[in-house]
């Protein structure tokens, strides 16, 4: 059974889809990392991120692997394990160009359906429902205010030991939203069966619940 789970950034996807996943004891995949990923190897191979020919060079040398311990995502690039150095702000601030490549698009898209496909798994993303499994079991789309959206995103940074102020944290997700929803190749967008979850005035035990009730009792 495949559960796809999408929304913009920071808007409590991540963090839900990994709890989702563990209390239905479904593996859980985590694909924005694999974007994350690709993007670090473009920036340790000194590349332009927007040249598709550059970063096609770096596709073809690539191995990105992921693999869960302790109940945690960890992603391989090359064998080594970059979970953390692809949540630095300068992958982030590219990733968005990177990801809307079609090359790495379809390179990933063929790496996590062979991953997922014909496991019980939680799938993260913002195609997962459109285009990496349009038949998904279930589909969930979740949603935040941006206000909401900047104070979680502040939380985040600040385990990493980054410090933004909430008006920059805003700006840069408006910027990503921007990037991921008007891109011409699997755009951010609902599913028109996808359950739309927005999560602006719900704790966090309460989008879990939602979701794991919406799955248990179908
Ligand atoms: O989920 P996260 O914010 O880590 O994703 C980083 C970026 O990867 C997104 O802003 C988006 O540009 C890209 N992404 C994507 N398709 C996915 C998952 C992530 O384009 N399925």
């Amino acid at each position: 059974m495949i559960i796809a789970i999408d929304g913009p950034a920071a808007s409590g996807k991540s963090t839900t889809a990994k709890k989702v996943a563990h209390q239905l004891s479904f593996i859980y995949l985590d694909t924005g990392a694999m974007y994350r990923a690709v993007t670090l190897a473009v920036l340790n191979a000194g590349i332009d991120p927007n040249v598709e020919g550059d970063v096609r060079g770096v596709l073809q040398n690539l191995k990105i692997s992921v693999e869960e311990s302790d109940g945690e995502s960890k992603t391989f690039l090359n064998g080594n394990d970059v979970s953390e150095e692809i949540r630095r702000t300068e992958v982030t601030d590219h990733v968005s160009a990177v990801s809307a490549l079609p090359s790495v698009r379809e390179e990933m898209v063929t790496i996590q359906r062979r991953i997922a496909d014909g496991k019980d798994a939680v799938v993260e993303g913002r195609d997962i429902g459109t285009v990496v499994f349009p038949e998904a079991d279930f589909k969930f789309y979740i949603s935040a205010s941006y206000e909401v959206r900047g104070e979680r995103r502040g939380l985040d940074l600040k385990k990493l030991g980054i410090e933004l102020s909430k008006e920059e944290l805003i700006k840069d997700l408006k910027r990503r939203d921007g990037i991921d929803s008007g891109r011409m190749h699997s755009p951010l967008t609902r599913a028109d069966d996808a359950i739309l979850v927005d999560t602006t005035d719900m704790t966090f035990e309460e989008q879990v619940a939602f979701i794991v009730e919406k799955v248990r009792n179908s």
